[in-house]
């Protein structure tokens, strides 16, 4: 969109915010919900009907805390923030973002005030994107990962030259990689007559309703890696989305949990499928075929070996599973700070780099490779990124529950055969609607309570193998 118009623009989405905020807080739908929870409709709190008052309750409740000006502001200021932030990180000057990010960190610590908390103001953000979380729970299994992946990461970095991904890093025509992701996403179970594929800049999948599920790509003729594990990664997102069960559209029975049950379906099909060895053996063959010339010699084991190389880097989305973390919890970390008001917008690039050397023993280039990559804060998204680390962790223990209940989990997706876990993750998770908090939802799947343990372990197993710690 043109650069001139963000003035209008950012009037035009404040005055949305209004309206929308005029909607969502109409008094009328605090006395309906007060009428059904009077009633006997809702006497079992599990039930479709009590599912679907608790959380419009809960909903309105928070909608009817944020003060309209406030919805306003934010809708305002982010819509600005954006653009200085593309024109920031285009000449890596952080000063140029900082005034932006200051003015979002306030608005959001108004947020969070009207919001309400028990114990810190960051509880009233991250409650928002992981509903029944707060800083303490995030903060205690972030410190466990913390400290089970520093030490693997300098474990592994030493053993860094083992493998080479080169053979990922021939030359793939786009026109046929495309061909590969749809026919990857269509084998893992994405209803292409209820969806689309096109490209953007940054990958990203759209769950519209029934029937209309769209997911962005990015390809680069010399990285199978990018248009692979993005589509892996969106087709997760996608399968959630296509597996809400449509009758109940337009209610919270039919959406989403939360955003890291959301993540948890992305990494699980990316990373602990498509990372997988089993994954590799189905997908040689049709890789030989596709690529033909550039694939001759396609080898699963050395495929499986180039997808799993580990190392260090300043950048989160091109991080591999085992740094990746690691990325997300120095953010995490940061965010915790400006919004407890112990850390000023100033002091982000140099917290950023300095959680950088401690954690990954590594610096970036410069803010753009650093503190400048994401657009979460300039849109005000102030705790999201612990819900892709809590993704994860819900990840690795579906995925272990689903291969004891399931048996032969590798032999089924060694065969290609990826039905059987698609519907043991719609009937646990996808079916559930809100039913369950994301802790509990994975709880009621699993048989335990999230247990970060499942997921260092886990790498430390599969890296420790792979590059003989
Ligand atoms: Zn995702």
């Amino acid at each position: 969109m043109p650069a001139a118009g963000v003035e209008l623009r950012s009037e035009q989405l404040a005055f949305l915010a209004g309206l929308q905020h005029d909607r969502a807080t109409d008094p009328r739908i605090g006395e309906l919900l007060s009428v059904l929870e009077g009633s006997d409709l809702v006497s079992d709190p599990t039930s479709v009907p009590a599912v679907n008052v608790r959380e419009m309750r809960y909903d309105y409740e928070r909608d009817t805390r944020m003060p309209r000006a406030l919805a306003a502001e934010l809708a305002r200021t982010t819509a600005l923030a954006h653009q200085e932030w593309v024109a920031a990180r285009q000449d890596a000057d952080f000063t140029r973002f900082r005034p932006w990010l200051d003015r979002i960190v306030s608005l959001k610590r108004n947020e969070a005030e009207a919001i309400g908390y028990t114990r810190e103001p960051y509880d009233a953000l991250l409650d928002e994107h992981e509903p029944g979380m707060t800083t303490a729970d995030i903060a205690m299994l972030f410190t466990s990962i913390r400290e089970d992946l520093v030490p693997l990461v300098a474990d592994l970095r030493d053993a860094e030259g083992q493998h080479s991904d080169g053979i990922l890093h021939r030359d793939f025509p786009v026109d046929r990689q495309r061909v590969l992701a749809e026919g990857v996403a269509a084998s893992l179970g994405f209803d292409r007559g209820a969806g689309r594929f096109d490209t953007s800049a940054h990958p990203f999948c759209s769950g519209i309703g029934p029937g209309d599920c769209r997911i962005t790509l990015r390809f680069r003729a010399h990285d199978l890696s990018e248009g692979l594990f993005g589509v892996l990664h969106e087709t997760g997102h996608a399968l959630y989305d296509q597996g809400l069960d449509p009758a109940h559209h337009g209610t919270p029975m039919g959406e989403p949990a939360s955003l890291g049950i959301h993540e948890s379906q992305s990494r699980l099909w990316e990373n602990l499928v498509g990372r997988s060895a089993a994954f590799w053996e189905y997908l040689s063959p049709r890789l030989r075929d596709l690529f033909h010339e550039t694939l001759p010699d396609a080898n699963a084991l050395e495929l499986f070996r180039a997808a799993n190389r580990v190392g260090a880097s300043a950048n989160r989305v091109r991080a591999d599973q085992v740094t990746y973390n690691l990325h997300v919890i120095i953010r995490f970390e940061i965010e915790r700070g400006l919004i407890a008001g112990d850390l000023a917008a100033g002091d982000v690039p140099a917290a950023w780099n300095e959680g950088y050397r401690r954690y990954l023993g590594i610096t970036p280039d410069d803010d753009a490779a650093g503190c400048l990559q994401d657009m979460h804060w300039a849109s005000g998204l102030i705790g999201y990124f612990p819900t892709y680390t809590l993704g994860d962790v819900f990840a690795a223990q579906l995925f272990a529950a689903a291969s004891s209940e399931l048996g032969d989990l590798e032999g089924l997706m060694r065969r290609g055969d990826f039905r059987p876990l698609l519907d043991w993750l719609r009937r646990t998770v996808h079916r559930q609607g809100r039913r369950y908090r994301g802790a509990e939802l994975v709880q009621r799947a699993t048989g335990r309570p999230p247990d970060p343990r499942l997921l260092t372990s886990a790498l430390r197993q599969k890296f420790g193998e792979l590059y003989g710690l």
